[in-house]
């Protein structure tokens, strides 16, 4: 499989990350996944803002402009012959010795950029289903609107998820709900969609963007506000989102069923009108 480097195509293995890279040394770093159906990309546009938004917040110098990041992507994909799947793409504080922890001087000290892709089919049968997932506390940094490479806290948090065969973990602050460890958090309570609304507390999701869009261009009303441990365990729906997963349907909470344990219909009309959107964009 082949990946870039910087602007370069080359085979994975002959990428040699110096072991003073920055994104290696300090997690200096930040980190895009965007999602192609049928060769293109979908929200690429969105996805390359927040980066620079989160490049901007760090004083992080981008090697390359909006345009360009986007040519190398859809290089890279044609390349690999990915139609539907997912590019992951990173940029670190460069390489910069002796180890220190101030940032160096960009014009010394270039960013170093890589990116590798997946092909992955939309897993329509786990969409259907949903997934059971636990609570626990939110370890995490005050700066979880930056989508820093630093995850040891979203790690740990999944971790706690798959020691007991669940597959995301919800955070909380206090008994109110921030987000996953890889996705933003909904719930449905008589009719009304609830999300956290953006923040320093959650990562400004792109496919929430979409959810949020096509659910007030249905008539669904939403509300951007956060919601207690208490109020997501008496929900009529739970799902997540992120540009991997789209709309998941959550139907175990710590082990109790939400609601019947199936998934609802609000999720389900989510569903089908994120697949319209997907579909006007990027074809059948
Ligand atoms: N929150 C966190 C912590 C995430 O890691 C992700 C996915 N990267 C999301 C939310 C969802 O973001 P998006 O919809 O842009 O994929």
């Amino acid at each position: 499989m082949k990946v870039l480097l910087d602007d370069k195509i080359v085979e994975r293995n002959e990428v040699k990350i110096d072991m003073e890279d920055r994104g290696y040394q300090f997690g200096d770093g930040l980190y895009e996944v965007i999602r192609a159906y049928n060769g293109t990309f979908f929200t690429a546009d969105e996805h390359i803002d927040r980066l620079f938004t989160g490049a901007k917040k760090i004083d992080l110098v981008l090697p390359f402009t909006k345009n360009e990041l986007k040519e190398r992507l859809y290089k890279l994909m044609k390349e690999n012959e990915i139609e539907t799947g997912n590019i992951y793409f990173q940029v670190t504080r460069g390489i910069a010795i002796p180890r220190d922890h101030s940032y160096p001087d960009p014009i010394k000290v270039p960013a170093v950029f890589t990116a590798s892709t997946t092909k992955v089919p939309r897993d329509q049968a786990k969409m259907d289903r949903g997934i059971s997932v636990i609570t626990l506390p939110d370890m995490r940094w005050l700066h979880c609107d930056i989508k820093s490479i630093s995850l040891l806290g979203n790690v740990m948090a999944k971790h706690e998820a798959h020691k007991v065969g669940a597959e995301e973990a919800i955070q909380h602050r206090d008994g109110i709900v921030t987000e996953g460890a890889s996705t933003n958090m909904w719930m449905v309570k008589d009719g009304v969609i609830y999300t956290h609304p953006d923040g320093n507390l959650v990562l400004p999701g792109i496919t929430k963007i979409v959810l949020l869009d096509v659910a007030r261009k249905a008539g669904i009303p939403v509300k951007e506000e956060a919601f207690t441990l208490e109020q997501l365990k008496n929900a009529d729906e739970v799902f997540s989102s992120s540009t991997t997963i789209e709309a998941m349907p959550i139907v175990e909470i710590d082990g109790v069923k939400v609601n019947d344990g199936k998934r609802g219909p609000v999720v389900k009309q989510l569903q089908d009108l994120y697949v319209k959107a997907v579909e006007e964009v990027c074809g059948k």
